[in-house]
């Protein structure tokens, strides 16, 4: 045998975004320390089902210690405590790279939002984001790795003080475990009581009661090991005999979140295809919702063996939702590659998607409360369905909610509008913007507040897409206010006392087309408008093409050149629009309609299409004005 003192000791510098990373752990206060623990189960947890997979082309890798097991030594004398797995284990390299290294993207963004995060919102992130290992520096000094693979006859060293390095060195296979992986903390004076048994084990019950490895728990230096996790799966147990509790804990668990779920869908599909699927709605938004890079994590199992969280078992429009399926029709061996185009998977997946979404059907009927909640969190994902999914598009639709007008802050549903519709009112009205006082405040929804017709106010930016997708919702077509003539004509408007308007006057008339030959580079057409009420003039855009919104978005993102030129509205009842209609000052006259133009921008939330000719003109006036 070779003596470990022969062998190099190798120092390493942590990864920038590692060191980073630890100087937050170490100096922010996490009001709940807590979570170290249930990551570095989370971790031996993940070491046991990945040896369990590679087991099944490999099973002399299991040796003569088939069952997988997470061990808990609390030794109060040392200050220390240690979690032993009997997994899969690491190499050295393995070891460099995963205790080293952050592998995930979109790590700078994450440290963005733990920085800013207030106490204990940190913590809900670590396990949300995948770097659960570096919490145990939360409240340990010294954190010793020793570790050997399964089937290798070598076993290495990492330890560090979390300070900006670490070191690697090789040890006798005599000082590590037979195969696995075990952890020492030596804790902080002020974490004392993770050496208590009655404490260690309330904290595991709580947060890890669930995982699917047995867990014991031994007091050194000679007390006896005590089972605290059976490591039972909890989704083969009947449904009735499963308390709200353990459904919480065990979504904590599988989910890396530390809120409790809104939703909770347990069943067995039988027939063709059987599986169990268990599947949970978070109440709090996961961090990465809206990352493009993000996915599902809902979890495949065969026959109770993890086999990967990267299968597509949900569409990208319920990648919220989190859990697992287990199914055993789908063969242990099966390679990861080889699953996604399985046609099992695709039953799966179909099955899957219908469980969830009736369950949040079924939320909305029998829980408005709770629904309106699910829906202000996930509402704006699970609507890029109804873009993405052409099969499920009315299904979506008809789930959907929205503010209105007429809704002040409830939620409606399409099929209320309809069945509020006004006799004469032909299409489903709606604005787009990125907020909804905004919305509320715009002149363009004047003439439709005027005759009662309700305008869905959307503030998401996928709504500007899928009301270009969705052709119609029970027979009505979508119709942007900003877009177009609005046929507002034929509804009458709700005070009596107005008659609907009477032809502009041939004074307005005139003025209009002498604002359409001004403006004529800059709108393609100025017409009398019946959206205004109150307000002098708005911006539209023309009958075809994307709405005023989609048009900003689309060039925002550069993905349109030229934007085809607005219609500014003119309101012929407007005082002031009569007034300046009625002026002979010719040079008076271009900059009034000049200047309609611009306050037409700025209501719609744009700038001056040149300010400085805007800051003259606005000068102009003033000093005309104080002349007379
Ligand atoms: P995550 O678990 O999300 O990958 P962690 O920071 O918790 O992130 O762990 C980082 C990596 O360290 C793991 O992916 C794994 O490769 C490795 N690791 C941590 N603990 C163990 C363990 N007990 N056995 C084997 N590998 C481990
Ligand atoms: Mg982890």
């Amino acid at each position: 045998m070779s003596d470990a003192s022969e062998k190099p000791v190798e120092n390493h510098v942590f990864e920038a975004d590692v060191a980073r990373l630890l100087h937050l752990m170490v100096h922010s206060v996490y009001s709940d320390k807590d979570v170290f623990l249930r990551e570095l189960i989370s971790n031996a947890a993940d070491a046991c089902e990945k040896l369990r997979y590679e087991a099944i082309s490999a099973p002399e890798l299991l040796g003569s210690d088939p069952s997988p097991r997470i061990t808990l030594s609390l030794d109060a004398a040392e200050n220390r405590l240690i979690v032993d797995d009997n997994g899969i284990g690491m190499s050295r390299d393995e070891m460099i790279e995963a205790l080293g290294t952050i592998a995930r993207s979109g790590t700078r963004a994450f440290m963005e939002r733990i920085e800013a995060a207030k106490a204990g919102d940190g913590a809900q992130l670590i396990g949300q984001f995948g770097v659960g290992f570096y919490s145990a520096f939360m409240v340990a000094s010294r954190v010793d790795v020793v570790s050997r693979r399964a089937g290798s006859e070598h076993a290495w060293r990492w330890s560090s003080d979390g300070r900006g390095s670490y070191t690697v060195e090789a040890v006798d296979l005599a000082d590590a475990p037979a195969r696995g992986t075990r952890i020492t903390l030596q804790l902080m004076d002020d974490a004392k009581s993770y050496t208590s048994k009655w404490s260690v084990e309330r904290i595991v019950k709580e947060q890890s009661g669930h995982v699917p490895v047995p867990i014991d728990l031994i007091e050194l230096p000679d007390g006896e090991p005590s089972r605290i996790g059976d490591g039972t799966a909890l989704w083969t147990r009947p449904r009735n005999e499963i308390t709200k509790e353990e459904y919480a804990d065990f979504y904590r668990s599988v989910a890396g979140h530390y809120d409790e779920p809104s939703l909770t869908v347990h069943f067995r599909a039988e027939g063709r295809h059987e599986y169990t699927g268990l599947a949970f709605v978070p109440t709090a938004k996961p961090y990465d919702l809206f990352d493009p890079t993000g996915k599902g994590r809902m979890k495949l199992y065969v026959k109770r063996v993890f086999i990967t969280d990267d299968a597509e078992l949900l569409p990208r429009y319920l990648r919220f939702v989190r859990g697992l399926v287990d199914t055993s029709d789908l063969p242990l061996n099966v390679s990861r590659e080889m699953i996604q185009e399985s046609p099992i998977l695709t039953a799966i997946r179909k099955g899957l998607t219908n469980r969830v979404l009736t369950a949040i059907e079924k939320l909305a009927e029998s829980d408005k409360d709770a629904f309106a909640k699910l829906w202000d969190a996930f509402g704006p994902v699970i609507k890029e369905g109804i873009y993405d999914d052409f099969e499920r598009r009315a299904q979506l639709m008809a789930l959907a909610r929205f503010r209105t007008t007429a809704s002040g802050d409830a939620h409606r549903s399409l099929a209320d509008y309809v069945k509020d519709m006004k006799d004469a009112q032909a299409a489903i009205y709606y604005m787009t913007g990125s907020n909804l006082e905004q919305l509320q405040a715009s002149p363009q929804l004047e003439g439709f507040r005027a005759r009662g017709i309700e305008v869905l106010l959307l503030t998401d930016s996928i709504d500007s897409f899928w009301v270009t997708a969705a052709p119609d919702f029970e027979g009505k077509p979508f119709k942007s206010v900003t877009q177009g003539t609005s046929d507002l004509a034929q509804v009458p408007k709700l005070d009596a006392k107005e008659t609907p308007d009477a032809e502009a006057s041939a004074t307005v008339k005139d003025f209009i087309s002498f604002a359409k030959t001004t403006l004529a580079d800059a709108v393609s057409d100025v017409r009398a408008s019946d959206r205004l009420t109150e307000s002098a003039v708005c911006l539209v855009a023309p009958e075809h093409g994307p709405d005023r919104q989609l048009e900003k978005m689309l060039q925002g993102a550069g993905r349109l050149d030229s934007a085809a030129k607005p219609i500014l509205e003119i309101n012929p009842d407007n005082g002031l629009i009569a007034a300046v209609a009625a002026s002979t000052n010719e040079a008076f006259r271009v900059d009034a309609v000049n200047l309609l133009l611009d306050q037409a921008r700025i209501l719609d939330g744009d700038r001056p299409a040149d300010p400085r000719a805007f800051a003259e003109r606005l000068s102009r006036l003033f000093s005309q004005a104080l002349k007379g």
